[in-house]
């Protein structure tokens, strides 16, 4: 086969013709002749063939994904949990042991322990903020160690580079959901993980109207997990990729200019705790952020995503939430709109209250994730929604 059948860096071209890109919704491509039709069919050729094996706007976005990553390929998906459940079905076999951080979506969890031991998959959890847990983890084999950071919804960093060594020692593949924090606020493949995976419906998608997921990183991965993709049929739909198209250039602005947002709402925040009301923000941007050495050493900056808590606890949240006019009530993040939420009642929905403290939620914590809106708007409508 010449060139893999999903997205590979390609050098820069000066754009010609259309300058949106066409989309091409056709599920199937008419062939010149019986040996191309053959060729295709056995994947010895690529090309435009049937699209659950592949399409032009899937391509386009997975080369952008891996471009950005430094990757040597990537893989989309219809959703996030598509291309996370496709990685560790690929990668995971009946016997093998996975390593999945407690602090991770609570999709991936669900999958992890609801899925994957039915497939004859050892699930064993650590923390992913304490490397000691995780090394005495890896004195067993394990041939998968997934985890994310900052973590969802505590906001804690990972040590990404510390969690790569003890991995790679123990002959462990890295798997990170790099959902929250996407280039340019981190590069985890730079930092020695093997394999990034991406909710695209967040940051990549950035205007809350498409659902897809994408996996980055080395070609004999890819191949396992394309080959999943083939067999499974979870392939992007055209029209979503056209989406992520369209939403690429914009990327790095919007990032940034969240990412401005947050460190500027969590200091307004911040500053108004002694008026009352608020007994605590966190924010990877903080100063006083318990993980602030490693957030210098492999972020950009915090992120987009601001936590409150509030005296009253969960009444209080919740008052303040039915109060807000600026900020929208919603589950989801990276998208230009600021969005507000309470973990408890949908990430971590499923937890138990003893659950939820081991994981050091407060069932009335607030998660903002902040869009591109005038910071003293969203500062001003968070203020009069907690003072009523
Ligand atoms: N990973 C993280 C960190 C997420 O926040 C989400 C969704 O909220 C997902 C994965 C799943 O993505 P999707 O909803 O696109 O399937």
């Amino acid at each position: 086969m010449s060139e893999p059948l999903y997205g590979t860096p390609r050098a820069h071209q000066p754009p010609l013709g259309p300058l949106s890109p066409l989309i091409d919704r056709s599920s199937t491509t008419a062939q010149p002749d019986a040996e191309t039709l053959r060729a295709c069919g056995l994947a010895e050729q690529a090309g435009e063939f049937y699209q659950r094996l592949g399409h032009r706007n899937g391509r386009a976005f997975e080369s952008a994904v891996a471009a950005l990553e430094g990757a040597e390929g990537a893989v989309s998906f219809a959703s996030g949990m598509g291309a996370m459940s496709a990685a560790l079905g690929a990668l995971l076999s009946s016997g093998d042991r996975a390593l999945v951080a407690e602090q991770v979506y609570g999709g991936t969890s669900a999958f992890a322990t609801e899925d994957l031991p039915r497939f004859g998959v050892v699930v064993d959890r650590f923390s992913s903020v304490d490397l000691d847990a995780l090394r005495a983890q890896l004195q067993r084999p394990a041939k998968l160690v997934v985890f994310e950071s900052p973590t969802n919804p505590t906001l804690r960093v990972a040590d990404i580079g510390g969690v790569v060594e003890l991995a790679r020692s123990a002959g462990a593949v890295t798997v990170f959901d790099g959902t929250f924090s996407p280039p340019p606020i981190q590069r985890v493949l730079d930092l020695g993980v093997d394999l990034v995976v991406h909710s695209a419906t967040k940051f990549f998608g950035g205007h809350s109207d498409v659902l897809a997921g994408v996996v980055a990183g080395r070609r004999e991965h890819l191949d396992l997990i394309e080959g999943w993709r083939r067999r499974s049929g979870g392939i992007l739909a055209p029209d979503s990729a056209w989406l992520l198209q369209r939403s690429w250039p914009t990327l790095g602005l919007r990032v940034q200019a969240q990412q401005e947002n947050a460190l500027a709402l969590a200091r307004g925040l911040q500053a108004q705790r002694s008026a009352g009301g608020i007994v605590a923000v966190t924010y990877p941007g903080l100063e006083d952020h318990p993980d602030r050495a490693l957030v210098e050493r492999q972020m950009t900056g915090g992120g987009a995503v601001v936590t409150l808590e509030l005296a009253g606890g969960l009444p209080d949240v919740l008052r303040a939430l039915d109060r807000l006019q600026v900020i929208a009530r919603g589950a989801s993040l990276g998208g230009v709109e600021t969005l507000a939420t309470v973990p408890a009642f949908t990430t971590h929905a499923a937890c138990t209250p003893a659950q939820l403290e081991a994981a050091g939620i407060a069932p009335g914590l607030m998660r903002i994730a902040v869009g591109l809106e005038p910071v003293d708007e969203l500062l001003g409508d968070v203020l009069q929604a907690i003072r009523g």
